[in-house]
C-alpha cells in the first residue's frame, strides 16, 4: 500500500478532488528547502514549463528490458503523487536520522514507494548545502538520481538501486566524522555523494570473469580490466550530461569527473590489498595529512571502499538481509554458468556452497583486514559501534557454520552406521571409529571454508564492487 497520511484519506472519503486535498497537505508539509522542486514540478505537471527533454530514458546504459522497476507510484498518473508519498511524515521521520548508523535502506525503500535513491541523494545535496553553492537546478538533480536509479537493475537481488542507497547513506555518516569533514571542500562532497550512488550503476548481477568468459561486449571494450567499475563510472558521468546538470557545473567539471571516477575504481575487489597496503603505511607513519588534497583523496577513497563492504558492520537484522541476498546473486550466477556448461565459480555454487560458509570467508578475509584500519584511522562512537557489530554477526555466521557442520556430520554418521549394518552384519567390532572419522571430517570442513575467499580473490572474484 502507498503511504497517504490520515489527512489524506479523510480528504478522499469527504469527496473532495483526490489532486486538490493532496496538494494542499503536500504544501504544508514541504520544507521551505523542497518548495521549488515541488512548485517546479508542478508547474511543469500543468504546462506552464516545456517539458524537459531530460527524461529517463537511460540510453547510454545496457539491458533495458530487465531493469525497469515495477513500482507503486508508477501505476499513479500525476507526480504529485510520488511527491505525496515523498513528503509522507514517516519518509521526513527517516530522513531525519539519516545521519544514525542504524540505518535501513529496506525501510526507506519501502515508505518512499520504491523511490530511496533519488529521495535521500536530492535529501543530501539540500541538507550539505550543494544546491546553493553550485547554483544547481532542483529539478535537474531530482531528475539526475532518477535516470541514476533507473540504470540500476531492479532484477538483481543485490547489486540493486537500495544498495546505491545504503553505501550512499553509510559514506554520509563517515563524511560526519569530524577528522574527515573539517577540511572537506564542496566539490569533494559532491564527488563523494555522486560516486557512493553511483559505483555500481549498470551492474549487470554477475562478475568480471563471467562478462569475460562470455565474451560480453563490456569486457571487449574495457579490455578486460576493471570492466565493472569503468563502466560504472561512464555511465555516472552519462546521468550528468543526460540530466543537464554537467552543464550546471561547466568550471569544475573536469575536476568532478576526474574525482568520482577515481573513487569508483578505488571499489574494485581485486585492487583491495594495494589500499590497505598503502592505509597501513600511512597509519604506521602517522603521515596523513587532511589538509593535503591528495591524502583527502585517499581517505575519501578508503571511505567508499569501507561503505561499500559496510553491511556486516550494521545491526545483525539488517546485515543478515544484505548477506542473504548477495549470496542469492552469486548463486544466481552459479546458476548461468551451469546452463551455459561453463565451470561452476565455487563461490556460486548453491550445491556446493553455503551462505554461513560464503559469510564467514568474506567478513574473516576481505571485510576485517579493512575495518581494523578503518578504526585505528578513526577511533570515534561509530568506528568503535562498526566494529561492535562486525564481532557480533561474524558470531552469528560463524555458530550457524557449525551448526551446518554438526548436522553434515550426524547425518553422515548415521548414513555409515546404516551401511556397517547392512555390509558387516554380525560383526561384533564396531566401537571407536566413528569418532575419529567424525573429528577429521571436521578438520576438513573448517579448511574448506577458510580457503574459500582467498580463492574467490586470487581469480578475481569480484565479492562486491
Ligand atoms: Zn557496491
Amino acid at each position: 500500500m502507498l503511504m497517504h497520511g490520515d489527512d489524506d484519506d479523510e480528504g478522499a472519503r469527504n469527496g473532495q478532488p483526490r489532486a486538490a486535498a493532496a496538494t494542499t497537505t503536500n504544501l504544508r508539509r514541504i520544507s521551505d528547502q523542497d518548495r521549488p522542486l515541488f512548485e517546479a514540478l508542478m508547474a511543469e505537471e500543468r504546462g506552464e514549463l516545456p517539458r524537459r527533454r531530460h527524461a529517463c530514458t537511460g540510453r547510454f546504459l545496457t539491458m533495458h528490458k530487465r531493469r525497469r522497476k515495477k513500482l507503486l507510484t508508477r501505476s499513479l498518473a500525476l507526480d504529485q503523487a510520488i511527491l505525496d508519498d515523498v513528503l509522507h511524515g514517516q519518509v521526513q521521520c527517516i530522513l531525519d536520522r539519516v545521519h544514525h548508523w542504524r540505518f535501513n535502506a529496506f525501510t526507506l525503500e519501502t515508505v518512499t514507494g520504491g523511490r530511496s535513491l533519488p529521495v535521500l541523494c536530492v535529501h543530501l545535496f539540500h541538507w550539505y548545502g550543494l544546491l546553493d553553492h553550485f547554483n544547481l537546478d532542483v529539478v535537474r538533480v531530482w531528475k539526475l538520481f532518477s535516470l541514476i536509479e533507473e540504470g540500476y537493475h531492479s532484477t538483481n537481488p543485490y547489486h540493486n538501486s537500495i544498495h546505491a542507497t545504503d553505501v550512499t547513506q553509510a559514506m554520509h555518516c563517515f563524511l560526519q566524522e569530524k577528522r574527515i569533514l573539517e577540511n572537506l571542500s564542496p566539490l569533494e562532497i559532491m564527488a563523494s555523494l555522486i560516486g557512493a550512488v553511483t559505483h555500481d550503476l549498470d551492474h549487470p548481477g554477475v562478475n568480471q570473469p563471467f562478462l569475460i568468459a562470455t565474451s560480453n561486449h563490456l569486457a571487449a571494450l574495457y579490455e578486460n580490466t576493471s570492466v565493472l567499475e569503468n563502466h560504472h563510472w561512464r555511465s555516472a558521468i552519462g546521468c550528468l550530461l543526460e540530466s543537464g546538470v554537467a552543464e550546471q557545473v561547466q568550471d569544475i567539471r573536469p575536476e568532478l569527473e576526474k574525482q568520482i571516477s577515481s573513487l569508483i575504481l578505488a571499489t574494485d575487489i581485486t585492487r583491495q590489498q594495494e589500499f590497505i597496503g598503502r592505509f597501513r603505511d600511512y597509519l604506521s607513519r602517522d603521515a596523513l595529512d587532511m589538509r593535503d588534497t591528495t591524502h583527502r583523496h585517499f581517505i575519501l577513497q578508503i571511505s567508499l571502499k569501507c561503505a561499500d563492504i559496510s553491511n556486516p558492520c550494521r545491526p545483525w537484522d539488517i546485515s543478515k538481509k544484505w548477506s542473504m541476498k548477495v549470496c542469492e546473486e552469486f548463486f544466481r550466477q552459479g546458476d548461468y554458468e551451469r546452463q551455459l556448461n561453463l565451470p561452476v565459480t565455487s563461490l556460486c555454487d548453491r550445491q556446493s556452497t553455503t551462505v554461513p560458509k560464503i559469510q564467514t570467508g568474506f567478513f574473516k578475509f576481505v571485510v576485517t583486514p579493512l575495518m581494523d584500519e578503518w578504526h585505528r584511522f578513526l577511533r570515534t562512537d561509530l568506528s568503535h559501534s562498526m566494529m561492535h557489530h562486525l564481532k557480533y554477526n561474524q558470531t552469528q555466521w560463524e555458530s550457524k557454520l557449525q551448526a551446518e557442520i554438526n548436522e553434515e556430520t550426524r547425518t553422515e554418521i548415521s548414513d555409515a552406521e546404516l551401511l556397517d549394518e547392512e555390509d558387516i552384519d554380525g560383526a561384533d567390532d564396531e566401537g571407536g571409529e566413528d569418532e575419529g572419522d567424525d573429528s577429521h571430517h571436521l578438520a576438513d570442513l573448517s579448511d574448506s571454508s577458510e580457503a574459500l575467499v582467498p580463492f574467490a580473490m586470487a581469480t578475481k572474484f569480484g565479492l562486491r564492487s
